[in-house]
């Protein structure tokens, strides 16, 4: 396995079949800047002072990346529901880091062309690059799992989209950058058995070696994948989070967010909500994201159906029987969240009810999902729309029979973020940060890396914008 001792990194995926990866160097760039360093991770991730500095001198091109044994993954996906060949176009791998028994990727996006660039450039644009890093960021502080944004760089040269824009890098961090799509190229493109096992293997053994005890590790890896992915998107669902493009090469089998591209923060709540330009037909729609991880769990179970038992038959069945409990699992994660939101800490079914009451009363009222939730949680600001009385009743019953208001409110002040990224303000900060204002970019980063807790002064970073805002509003998977 090729090892290399710059900034003390590793190469573990090297040591898959070749046809997982390409040896790739990141491109020069004319004059790189660091832009942004997040040394709070960079701390967080124990970096030593030598590491951050030989990683910095890599990055600003004063040390050359001809020492690493940097790589693109090759993988596959269905993205909007089709099938297609893709890989790391955009992205390279400088290397695997290690922290407290943990792997960490450090991947360089927009980085140049790779062997799986097809006709793009390979190249990113200094907004979407900053809005990954804030919404990653942000996801963080959340408490939801995500990749990290370590960096952004400027890379001195235009970028052509629509027009010439200002070109930029991020590195970012994620326990590993497998996807449900890495699963599929073994499956599907290349048809090997023995590649399929290897990524099988790989992947226990670097992000589930729990289940290597089982007597079938391959279903083992199957239920904490599916497990770890329900957790994951009802946590999406507890802040108003819309991934926006959940095709299965965006899918990690670590279940951290990732992909930051036309994602989004619900502002009223309705579960049609759908911000992306190219999601014409809502497929990948707030309310919409429980059917849509579940449908890609099922191609994610396709893929191992080979290795999950030798007879065919069998393995078919042990899939199905799988799938047949994840409905269940769904609801058990989901309305665990949703009733932390309202104040309960055990999970009744009977009190799922009052969950789904409260959400048609918001969507009928186009109440503001954040803003709800967090008043209800306070004393201090009551909530006073007349149709939401009736239910308030029923909820302070419910809540003096379980364990009273102070212990709800204890739980609902945890769960109910009284600031998330809203799109205005995100959209604000970028284009004031891609014409060299970083103020508001470093102000909404701020009460964003504690959001549940209300901080003076910062009542504008908690207000929906203008309904005309909201309904035209667009992200883009904008590269
Ligand atoms: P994404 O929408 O970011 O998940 O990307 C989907 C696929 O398109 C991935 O395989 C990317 O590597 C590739 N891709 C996206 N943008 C570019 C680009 N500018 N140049 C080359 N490949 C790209
Ligand atoms: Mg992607």
């Amino acid at each position: 396995m090729p090892q290399n001792n710059q900034p003390g990194f590793s190469y573990s995926y090297l040591s898959l079949p070749n046809t997982f990866y390409s040896l790739e160097k990141p491109a020069n760039f004319p004059t790189p800047d660091i832009m942004l360093w997040n040394r709070t991770l960079a701390e967080e991730k124990q970096f030593s002072n030598e590491q951050q500095k030989l990683l910095t001198d890599l990055l600003m091109g004063v040390q050359s990346y001809e020492n690493l044994s940097s790589f693109a993954q090759a993988y596959a996906g269905h993205q909007f529901g089709h099938f297609t060949k893709l890989g790391d176009g955009r992205a390279i791998m400088l290397g695997e880091y290690q922290n407290n028994g943990q792997i960490f990727d450090i991947q360089l996006k927009g980085s140049g062309r790779t062997l799986y660039s097809r006709n793009g450039d390979g190249k990113a644009t200094l907004k979407a690059m900053l809005r990954e890093y804030l919404m990653s960021e942000a996801m963080h502080g959340l408490n939801i799992t995500s990749s990290r944004s370590l960096a952004v760089i400027k890379t001195g040269e235009p970028v052509y989209r629509e027009s010439a824009q200002e070109g930029a890098a991020l590195v970012r961090m994620i326990k590993s950058h497998i996807r449900v799509g890495t699963f599929e190229y073994a499956a599907h493109i290349t048809g090997s058995i023995d590649d399929l096992k290897a990524i099988t293997n790989y992947s226990i053994k670097r992000l589930y070696p729990e289940v290597e005890q089982e007597e079938n590790p391959v279903a083992g890896l199957l239920k904490k994948v599916m497990q770890e992915q329900i957790d994951l998107v009802a946590n999406w669902m507890r802040v108003g989070f819309i991934h926006g493009v959940m095709n299965t090469d965006n899918v990690a089998l670590s279940a951290e967010t990732f992909d930051y591209g036309p994602c989004a923060f619900m502002n009223a709540y309705h579960p049609g909500t759908v911000y992306s330009s190219i999601d014409r037909d809502g497929r990948y729609a707030f309310g919409n994201q429980a059917p849509i991880i579940k449908w890609n769990m099922a191609r994610f179970a396709e893929t191992l159906l080979p290795i999950l038992h030798p007879e065919q038959e069998t393995s078919l069945r042990l899939a199905q029987a799988m799938f047949n409990e994840f409905d269940t699992q769904w609801n058990t994660a989901y309305y665990g969240v949703m009733l932390k939101k309202i104040g309960f800490d055990n999970n009744r079914p009977e009190l799922y009810a009052l969950v789904d009451e409260l959400l048609n009363i918001m969507q009928n009222r186009g109440l503001d999902y954040t803003n709800t939730f967090r008043a209800l949680s306070e004393e201090e600001r009551p909530l006073d729309d007349e149709p939401l009385k009736p239910w308030k009743e029923k909820w302070y019953k419910a809540v003096a029979e379980a364990k009273g208001m102070e212990h709800a409110r204890k739980i609902m002040k945890a769960h109910n973020p009284v600031y998330i990224p809203r799109n205005h303000l995100v959209e604000q900060a970028l284009d004031d940060a891609v014409n060299g204002d970083m103020d508001l970019f470093e102000r909404l980063s701020n009460v964003l890396s504690t959001p549940y807790t209300e901080q003076e002064g910062q009542e504008n970073f908690t207000k929906p914008p203008q309904t005309d805002f909201d309904s035209s509003y667009q992200t883009y998977c904008g590269t």
